[in-house]
């Protein structure tokens, strides 16, 4: 068997017929954290020594997997890739980790994020880069970088993430792995650093879509220390998998996907990524699926980013005010109590995190609340309003990634372009709204994996993973590592 190449339901396999031990599965996953260390840089913590302490039996026991540094591991280093948490160790689990650890999971480390949770490239954690298991001279993206760059490497068969505006589905759509984002409230957050709590989902990335809903199915749950949490529905998500779609009618946006308003030459990957998006239309509707383009106010869609920079920076900004360098992290240098905050800060934070608290306190102003915040909530809400209208009609939202494979370190980037604004930003619907979405490989550019994204209604993350399952048996791209031969096609 090969461990690396296996899918989390294989590896279950190969445990229940005495082929291997879970200690043998967690060797060897520490060995290739280990090996691919110093070359990808996914982990900030690399756990040593075996340790699993079920309390049940389930499809996840004995198999190895990695958690995002933001997530609270009590007695484990938890650093948020932040300098201003480098030495904090909590003392209580997050509800995931507690779940995943009574479910038999085995942690193998914790990953590499973008400072934070803040960003999208994968190169701001305070350990470093982590580079593109695929092309190094390529990011991940991020911010849930190494979980991504953990399961694309095939340390672990899965890892999970948080995802505020697309931290989880841009770098799994970059890693040629799957990426889930639930509907909010399913899955707790007790013991997620926030970053803005009215965006922020845990989820989780796997090689398969049915590892993500047995994932999902262990993960998911009322938990009274959420105030948004959601009674459990029951659900058992891998069960509605296999059911038909025949007369599911999902929607892709003109004003994202219309190849007319493209440069041949300035846009080539952006036509690329159409060329391969439409293909895989076209066979989606051979398998019954009904696919209509629609059209959405371009003045909206372009208000994506500015929205979500206003509100999550906003948020940001109110819930990192603890982090004071007196609860927690090295203590700053001063005579008074805001001189030693002063200086923890200036010290703690990187450039991109400064900006958006003074971006965040700008916006929070008395004077500007009401132009810059509360405006920015009116346009989420318009954007929400419009999406639940369209899923009245429509079961689903489906939409490329990215306008490309994975940026390479050095390509600038026009932030206020409309190609930018409109390809690279709308995946943040999914946490305006609430709605589960999920990102999982159509194909390849330059021999690096680009990906789709589905968008639902809110509670209904089982016909999601039942539409991305059968989407999935439709590319033919399951079970996929950085390297996989089928890019080579
Ligand atoms: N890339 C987005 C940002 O810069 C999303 C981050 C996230 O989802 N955590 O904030």
């Amino acid at each position: 068997m090969e461990y690396s190449k296996m899918t989390l339901k294989e590896l279950r396999e190969a445990l229940d017929k005495d082929e291997v031990t879970s200690e043998e599965l967690f060797q060897e996953a520490n060995k290739l954290a280990h090996q691919y260390q110093e070359e990808y840089n996914p982990f900030v913590t690399i756990i040593d020594k075996y340790k699993m302490k079920k309390k049940k039996d389930t499809i996840i026991t004995g198999i190895p997997y990695a958690l995002k540094d933001n997530i609270s591991t009590s007695n484990i280093l938890t650093t948020a890739s932040s300098n201003i948490l480098k030495d904090y160790i909590p003392v209580f689990d997050a509800t995931v980790y507690k779940k995943l650890k009574e479910a038999g999971g085995v942690l193998v480390g914790k990953t590499v994020l973008d400072e934070l949770a803040m960003g999208g490239t994968g190169t701001t954690g305070h350990t470093g880069i982590v580079y593109n298991p695929w092309d190094k001279t390529r990011e991940i993206g991020g911010s849930s970088a190494g979980s991504a760059a953990a399961v694309a490497l095939g340390i672990v068969p899965f890892a999970i993430g948080s995802d505020t505006g697309d931290s989880i589905r841009k770098p799994a759509a970059f890693g040629g792995v799957v990426g889930f984002k639930p509907t909010y409230g399913l899955i707790s957050r007790y013991g997620l650093f926030a970053f803005a709590s009215s965006l922020d989902h845990v989820g989780c990335f796997a090689r398969s879509v049915y590892d993500i809903a047995v994932v999902t199915n262990i993960i998911k749950g009322y938990d009274p220390h959420d105030m948004t949490s959601l009674k459990d529905d029951g659900k058992d998500l891998t069960e509605t998998l296999d059911n038909s779609i025949k007369g599911r009618k999902i929607f892709y946006i003109k004003e994202i996907c219309d190849r007319s308003q493209y440069d041949k030459e300035k846009d080539k990957t952006v036509l690329e990524v159409l060329d391969n998006f439409y293909e895989l239309l076209d066979k989606m509707k051979e398998n019954g699926f009904i696919v209509e383009e629609v059209s959405i106010d371009q003045d909206l869609l372009a208000a994506i980013y500015p929205t979500y920079m206003c509100i999550s920076c906003a948020e940001a900004t109110s819930n990192n005010a603890n982090l004071t360098g007196i609860q927690f992290g090295p203590r700053g240098e001063g005579n008074t109590v805001l001189e030693i905050m002063f200086d923890a800060r200036t010290k703690g934070f990187s450039e991109l995190i400064k900006r958006r608290f003074v971006l965040g306190s700008y916006i929070l102003q008395k004077e500007n609340q009401e132009k810059l915040y509360l405006n920015a909530c009116r346009i989420r809400r318009l954007i929400v309003d419009k999406m639940n209208e369209l899923f009245k009609t429509y079961d689903g939202m489906i939409l490329p990634c990215s306008g490309g494979a994975a940026p390479h370190f050095n390509e600038a980037t026009d932030q206020l372009s409309e190609r930018y604004l409109l390809m690279e930003n709308h995946m943040a619907i999914g946490n305006f709204g609430g709605f589960p979405s999920i990102t999982l490989p159509s194909g390849f550019i330059d021999h690096c994996p680009i990906g789709i994204n589905l968008t639902g209604k809110v509670k209904e993350d089982d016909v999601v993973l039942n539409m991305a399952y059968q989407i999935e048996k439709i590319t033919g791209l399951k079970g996929m590592k950085a390297g996989d031969e089928r890019c080579m096609k």
